[in-house]
Parts: C-alpha cells; sequence; structure tokens
C-alpha cells in the first residue's frame, strides 16, 4: 500500500507527531561532541542513529528526521570541527557521505514502521559570514540533491536564527516538489536581525513553505505563547500554512527572553538534567499545541523517546484506536504500580496524579532559577 504523505496525513485533520532529541540525546550516550553538534555520527556509529531513531518510531512517531543537522560542507570544515579525520579509514566526511548514510538510516527505520523520513537543512558558516546567498544556497543544494536521489517524503529548513537565511533555504527546497516544512529558533523577541516575530510569520508563509513554525532553545510553556503570536499574524495575514513547533524537553524560563535561549542557562549542555520536563508535561503540552490548532508536534533537544510516547497516547491510542509497541510495558499514568509489592504507592497510578505533580529538585540549595549568561550568537 502507498503511503500517505505529510500534506494528506495533515488535511485528514490528525496531528503528526515528529520525533525528539538526536544530537543532544547521542552527545550524553558517547557519539556526538557537545560545541561543534555535527552529525557525523550517521556516518560514523550508524547503529547508534538507527537506534534512537527506531526508539522515536516505536513510541509513535510519524516522522523520522535524516541525522543531517549541521551537515553542509561548510559547517564540517568550520573550525575543524566536525572529526573530519576521527580515523584513518573514516578519512575526510563530506557533506554528500553523511547526508546519504543519514537517509538510508531514516528510510530503513521508517519502513519498519509506517513513518514519513523527513531530509533537513540547519544554518550555515557561511551565513553568518556574510558570504552571500548564493554561497549558501549551494551548501543546501548540495544536501538536498541528497535528499532527492534518497527520494525522502519533505524537507525541512530548522533551527534558523534569520528568517533571511531561512528564506533562502526554503526557495533552494521549493524546486525539488517535495512538501516543505520551515521553523525557526525564535521566541516572541524576533529574529537576530531585529525582524519581529509576526513578520518572521508571515515570510516564512510567503516563503512556499508548506509548514511554519519554530524549533529549539525554548521550552513548551513558551513555545505555545510564541506560537500565538505566529497564528494570529498569519490568520491576520490571510495566510493559511500548517502549524508545526518542536520545542526543547527543558524548561528554559529564564532565558526566555534570550536569543541565547537555553544555551544562556549556566546548566547548558552538560548539567541540563534538573530541568526536564516530565512525560505528563510532554502531554500537556501536545494537547495544548493541538488546541491551538498547531498540526505538527514533536520535541528538540531533551525530547526523549519517553515524551514522544507520552505526547501521542491520546491522538494515536484513543482516537486512532491504535497503540504503538511497548505500550504494554510503558504506561503513561503507572497502572503498573498495581501489580507493585509496595501498597503504599499504589495511590499514584492515575493521570490526575501525574498531571497534578509539580515536581522537587530533591537537591538541597538548589535555586528555584539560574542568573543567566549573556549569550553572543
Ligand atoms: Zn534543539
Amino acid at each position: 500500500m502507498p503511503r500517505v504523505g505529510l500534506l494528506e496525513r495533515l488535511k485528514s485533520g490528525r496531528p503528526v507527531i515528529g520525533d525528539g532529541s538526536f544530537v543532544f540525546t547521542l552527545e550524553k550516550r558517547g557519539y556526538v561532541k557537545a560545541g561543534p553538534w555535527t552529525s557525523e555520527a550517521a556516518y560514523q556509529y550508524p547503529d547508534a542513529v538507527r537506534q534512537l531513531s527506531r526508539e522515536f518510531v516505536r513510541a509513535g512517531a510519524d516522522v523520522v528526521q535524516a541525522f543531517t543537522f549541521y551537515s553542509t560542507d561548510d559547517k564540517l570544515e568550520h573550525k575543524g570541527v566536525s572529526d573530519r579525520s576521527v580515523s584513518e579509514d573514516v578519512g575526510k566526511i563530506t557533506s554528500k557521505q553523511l547526508n546519504n548514510a543519514a537517509c538510508d538510516i531514516a528510510r530503513q527505520v521508517a519502513d519498519e514502521g509506517d513513518a514519513l523520513v523527513c531530509g533537513g537543512i540547519s544554518p550555515t558558516p557561511g551565513y553568518m559570514k556574510g558570504l552571500g546567498k548564493e554561497v549558501v544556497q549551494k551548501e543546501f543544494d548540495k544536501q538536498c540533491e541528497v535528499f532527492i536521489e534518497k527520494d525522502v517524503d519533505f524537507m525541512l529548513a530548522e533551527f534558523f536564527g534569520h528568517v533571511e537565511e531561512l528564506e533562502w533555504g526554503v526557495e533552494v527546497m521549493k524546486k525539488y516538489g517535495k512538501p516543505v516544512a520551515a521553523t525557526m529558533r525564535i521566541s516572541t523577541m524576533g529574529d537576530m536581525n531585529g525582524v519581529s516575530t509576526a513578520e518572521c510569520a508571515i515570510r516564512m508563509a510567503k516563503s512556499g513553505a508548506d509548514l511554519v513554525g519554530i524549533n529549539c532553545l525554548f521550552d513548551p510553556e513558551n513555545c505555545i505563547k510564541t506560537m500565538k503570536v505566529i497564528k494570529s499574524a498569519l490568520d491576520e495575514a490571510g495566510l493559511k500554512p500548517f502549524l508545526m513547533a518542536q520545542p526543547v524537553g527543558f524548561y528554559t524560563h529564564e532565558a526566555n527572553q534570550s536569543f541565547g535561549g537555553y544555551m544562556a542557562l549556566p546548566e547548558y549542555p552538560l548539567a541540563m538534567e534538573s530541568r526536564i520536563i516530565t512525560r505528563a508535561e510532554a502531554h500537556k503540552f501536545a494537547r495544548e499545541a493541538y488546541e491551538l490548532g498547531i498540526h505538527y508536534i514533536g520535541g528538540c533537544c531533551g525530547f526523549e523517546p519517553y515524551h514522544i510516547r507520552a505526547m501521542q497516547r491520546r491522538y494515536l491510542a484513543e482516537e486512532r484506536g491504535f497503540r504503538p509497541p511497548g505500550h504494554d510495558k510503558n504506561s503513561l499514568w503507572g497502572i503498573d504500580m498495581a501489580q507493585s509489592s509496595f501498597e503504599s504507592l499504589t495511590h499514584r497510578i492515575t493521570k490526575e496524579y501525574w498531571m497534578n505533580l509539580n515536581p522537587a529538585a530533591g537537591r538541597v540549595g538548589a535555586p528555584d532559577l539560574a542568573k543567566i549568561d549573556k549569550f553572543d550568537g
């Protein structure tokens, strides 16, 4: 049976559930460098990338994003960050090799379920250096050529801090005729060139992207606030792209008015554990996002497979009559604690208990909020 495409799925009214954290999670597992955040693991450690992708699909994700973050040649060369000569036999990893490897993994895992493959582009050092449209688009083109060769189901421009660079990316992607999504790493303060959030929304939609929204840097609560600004700007302009949101799975309250978002927090990137959202909070976010009219709901850094499982529960399990594998082992509200020998825990097996919990840090003297650092982005 032919796979139902992204736009058809969205038009049917059921939200599409994205996947979650890749670079951040693979760094903790020892496959990605904190700092460069490049994705050469797709080439060097395909099993590790395949396993994480599989966990997201098993948790109910409708999409496997090929692990192509920061995988342009100019990024791989930037400051020599990418372990291009990590071992004698790997040698120099090119954007083409890396994107090829990432697409192959994504397709293999997607085909094990009923998921879609997404090929993504992200910001380039060429833009920051002011090298201009032609140079930047050349880097995007190299990635998109691989996406077409590998027949991805749709393309995504993500993590853009400047709407101008995103427009250049969408222009390249639109040439190839696949559905295109576009998300920026912005809060309510607009982009890093001073373009307001409302204007970014309008420009993303006018660029021809089928889906527009935000990803990364800010927490789910702030994501909802920003998406409200985006939605009302689009409504006012009479533009009707599908909406997409993939926030980080951490609380970032103090940094929500910093362009760096979670990068401005003193705990970033190696001590973010105390800020991780619970699975009930992921569930709450997904419901709020759906009620706001967001059609594509996923996660970025910090969103682990169990968060995705919690997000999709209502829509897939109750409305579609479908439960992804693992539901028997991983019940959302702790039903299996009824089988525990410790009867004192059984009052915790309700949805209300977990949805209303205000988790403590358990760390004496821990501050409620941190003093954020200056961000130079
Ligand atoms: Zn992220």
